[in-house]
């Protein structure tokens, strides 16, 4: 029997998981079958209560589920109550199990795609949703040696800051605007946007949240939207002579730990990878894209 694998969000239409994940099911040759499975907010209790099935082994939950459906499993790993979020179901003998493997995915790819150690780092992290929350805590576990938490809504950042405190040696929210951001943005080693401005299906397309001329030319540039490819962001990080990390590869580990998780196998991370980028070109101009 053909065992079933597939993603709970809304809207799902241009998904990049279902070509990534059914990829490196094939490359090992399992009888899994991964589907996009769009599951509105009324239906997530009958769609995760489905897992439970016999023939089903776990999912992907994407927007805009991820923390709603804690309440739905049996128990959630450490990371994943920490983060608050869910992008992982695994079914251990009937049991669904939450992980967050965004975390995992957001540092593997600044570590081994940005070749950038966090340890004793100063970072400027834009954002305070759910990406941001997944992004200071890796980067409170790793060390850093100060965080500066922009957002354009202020008490978003205040409350993350107010989380980490103890956690990291200077942590401080700050409004998500270039005067406020100019002492900071000089120190700084890494900068990550996790907003979604510059995301092509968001109503900021097109834009940067920061200009060249505030962008230092020694940090590393880690923007997490990765549709499009080259985003605006990083045009204004290589004027300003930085070097640039997308958010294919984000996207790429936290999937690869996700098929670990469900196979006890070592993901193929360059098959997944040549798939998410096809996947990815073809949301271009269609105007959506999620995990
Ligand atoms: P979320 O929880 O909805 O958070 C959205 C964030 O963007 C918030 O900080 C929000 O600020 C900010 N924002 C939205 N519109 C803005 C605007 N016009 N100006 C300034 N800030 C704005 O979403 P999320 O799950 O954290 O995702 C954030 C981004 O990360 C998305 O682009 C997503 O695709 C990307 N992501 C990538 C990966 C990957 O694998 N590469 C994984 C997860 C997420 P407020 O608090 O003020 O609303």
């Amino acid at each position: 029997m053909t065992r079933q694998l597939g993603i709970l969000g809304y809207p799902l239409t241009h998904s990049a998981s279902p070509v990534m994940q059914q990829a490196a099911l094939d490359h090992h040759g399992l009888e899994m079958r991964y589907s996009a499975w769009p599951t509105e907010s009324d239906a997530l209790a009958a769609a995760v209560g489905r897992l439970r099935w016999d023939g089903y082994v776990g999912a992907n939950v994407t927007i805009p589920h991820k923390e709603r459906v804690i309440e739905l499993l049996d128990e959630c790993g450490r990371l994943a109550r920490e983060v608050g979020a869910v992008n992982t179901i695994v079914k251990e003998d009937g049991r669904l199990l939450g992980h967050n493997t965004d975390v995992s995915g957001f540092l593997r790819a600044l570590k081994e795609q940005g070749g950038f150690d966090p340890s004793g780092a100063s970072v400027i992290l834009l954002g305070a949703g759910g990406a941001a929350r997944a992004a200071a805590l890796a980067l409170a576990e790793e060390g850093v040696a100060s965080l500066t938490i922009a957002n354009r809504t202020l008490g978003r950042a205040g409350s993350l800051a107010d989380e980490l405190r103890g956690r990291v040696a200077a942590v401080a929210p700050a409004p998500l605007q270039n005067a406020a951001l100019a002492g900071a943005l000089d120190g700084a080693d890494l900068i990550v946007n996790a907003t979604s401005v510059g995301m092509d299906r968001s109503g900021d397309r097109g834009k940067s949240p920061l200009p060249a001329s505030m962008i230092p030319s020694d940090a590393l540039v880690y923007d997490m939207v990765y549709v499009p490819a080259q985003t605006p962001l990083l045009a204004e990080a290589r004027k300003a002579g930085a070097r640039t990390l997308g958010g294919l590869w984000m996207l790429v580990y936290q999937g690869a730990a996700s098929f670990e998780l469900w196979t006890g196998l070592e993901a193929p991370v360059q098959v997944m990878a040549r798939a998410a980028e096809r996947a990815v070109a073809a949301t271009r101009g269609s105007g959506r894209a999620s995990t």
